[in-house]
């Protein structure tokens, strides 16, 4: 049937952004413009620094120091001596000062929403969300860590016991990406410190300033100096990246970003052995069935995975496959919650989508768009990027017959574009699902129990939505398979990739 919608409207309800203030904090000494080196706040020894921008309006919001190998070596110092006398505290002390940096967080949600807002441009609103998101998992944490129990062996071996005890792995390394500047640093730092770690994390050039807020509430909280350190680097980001991974004091290291760099970094770290775990790219797919009990829920599930953060984070949908008999009428109540949406700058009342991070972002959806377009896709809402909002807009886009040979099919867009594709048999569904090299979350819609088993044991994939698109939580394991990483975050999983597991056979009994 001919689709009712009519090609290429635009009435998306844009918010303005031009002319804002700067944005203010309740603490302004939460803006912080320095590294964060066995507990102070630092400058690179050779006094460079480099800017940060406000994704929204182009307008420089501070420098950060540009760290090279030395200033990163100075760090791993630091967490090396903090070690020694942080993995012997009790675990019940290093519970209480997790959750007392988990205090600080509540205490500073607003400021720590304001800086992500500013810094990253996702509205407000989901700001707020992160800031909470992110503490979750200093509480989560701070439990864990005084549960950390060993086992007791019955052993093969005549007048022999082995017990096994987990210990901290060292010194860990850890480099996070800009979509989540709080949580995705949070979600390491937390489950290294409970197991008696200490830390050198990389934060993202495009977004250090939360990072370096969280640090300072890590101060208030009292954790001691030198068991977290914050390194901050842009044109150095590669050199930084090659001491953490090469740098033999380092025991472990924990990547979250895109599958390339984890490649690069996964040869790098093998020179010294670490123990290391990676985050990396997704391709989700989001599969409607026709027995789904309420399209409504379904649309709603499917506009939260695709635009949340404007379609950039690791766990959006990609690929949205509905069953041909409800396709029209999917495909038509999606484009109309996307054209209600307001776009605009994140502090803004109302703003339901801000920009992307960069103008790289904004050629990677283009190209998308492009080659969907020049293939057979109907553009439905959006496709062009709205100048007039600030330098890194693009319209939320929805395009319809979408196929496989298109290159969104194979690619994550990491922005805010809909590829809404059509199939018959869940049969092709679950090929297609599969039929990509990275799996990290897939979701589907379906009231059939026996499918709903089905379909979830089938999806090569590290986590599962059913009948949900939002699946983020602090108590739930977080990564993925194929080439979209190894390791789990978060859950009580989470604190394994920061300790060994050593056995103590004792003889002679
Ligand atoms: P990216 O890989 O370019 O950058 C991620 C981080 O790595 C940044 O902090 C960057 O500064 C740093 N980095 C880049 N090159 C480096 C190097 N040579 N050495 C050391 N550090 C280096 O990724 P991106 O484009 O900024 O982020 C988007 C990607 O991250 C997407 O592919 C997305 O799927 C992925 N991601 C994955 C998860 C997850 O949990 N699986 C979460 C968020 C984002």
């Amino acid at each position: 049937p001919t689709p009712k919608i009519p090609f290429r409207p635009f009435p998306l309800k844009f918010v303005a952004n031009m002319g804002h203030n700067v944005p203010k904090l309740n603490d302004q000494s939460l803006l912080i413009s320095q590294a964060f080196v066995n507990g102070e706040f630092v400058d690179a020894a050779s006094s460079e620094t480099f800017e940060v921008h406000d994704p929204s309006s182009g307008k420089k919001i501070s420098t950060c120091p540009e760290f090279n190998k030395q200033d990163t070596e100075n760090a791993i110092a630091a967490a090396e001596e903090a070690l020694k006398s942080w993995r012997k505290k009790l675990p019940r002390e290093r519970a209480t000062l997790l959750r007392k940096w988990y205090d600080e967080m509540q205490k500073n949600a607003a400021d720590i929403a304001t800086l992500i807002t500013w810094e990253n441009g996702k509205p407000l609103t989901d700001a707020k969300g992160e800031a909470q998101y992110a503490a979750n998992f200093f509480l989560w944490f701070s439990e864990e860590a005084a549960h950390q129990h060993g086992d007791v062996v019955p052993s093969s071996v005549p007048g022999n016991r082995v017990h096994v005890i987990k210990q901290p792995v060292g010194v860990c390394g850890l480099i996070t990406p800009w979509n989540f500047p709080a949580a995705m640093i949070t979600r390491k730092i937390a489950p290294a410190l409970a197991a008696g770690c200490t830390v050198v994390a990389k934060s993202p050039g495009e977004t250090p300033f939360t990072a370096n807020a969280l640090a300072e509430l890590s101060r208030r909280a009292g954790i001691p100096k030198g068991v977290v350190n914050i390194v901050t680097a842009m044109k150095n980001t590669a050199e930084v990246g090659e001491t953490l991974t090469t740098d033999p004091r380092i025991k472990k290291i924990s990547f979250t970003g895109s599958t390339n760099v984890g490649k690069l970094l996964m040869k790098q770290a093998a020179g010294t052995m670490k123990k290391v775990s990676w985050e990396l790219g997704g391709n989700a797919p989001f599969i409607v069935f026709d027995d789904c009990a309420d399209l409504d829920a379904a649309v709603a599930g499917a506009i939260a995975c695709k635009f949340r953060s404007s379609g950039q984070t690791c766990v959006c949908a990609n690929r949205i496959y509905v069953q041909e008999s409800i396709y029209d009428k999917f495909v038509e109540k999606f484009a109309e919650k996307v054209k209600n949406f307001k776009v605009g700058y994140g502090f803004d009342d109302g703003v339901t989508h801000g920009p992307v991070i960069h103008d790289r972002a904004i050629g990677k959806v283009e190209a998308h768009v492009k080659d969907a377009e020049k293939k057979g896709g109907k553009v439905l809402v959006g496709g062009q990027k709205l100048p007039d909002l600030g330098p890194n807009f693009y319209a939320p886009t929805v395009i319809r017959d979408v196929t496989k040979d298109m290159q969104v099919a194979r690619d994550e867009t990491f922005g805010p574009l809909a590829a809404l594709f059509k199939f018959k048999t869940e049969k092709e569904v679950v090929e297609l699902a599969n039929n990509t090299e990275v799996g990290l979350a897939g979701y589907f819609y379906s009231s059939n129990v026996n499918r709903i088993y089905r379909v979830a044991e089938a999806l090569e994939v590290g986590m599962v939505g059913v009948n949900t698109g939002l699946i983020s939580d602090a108590a739930s394991p977080f990564g993925g398979v194929k080439e979209s990483g190894f390791g789990r975050e978060g859950s009580k999983y989470g604190i394994d990739e920061y300790s060994i597991i050593k056995s103590i056979t004792i003889g002679g009994i």
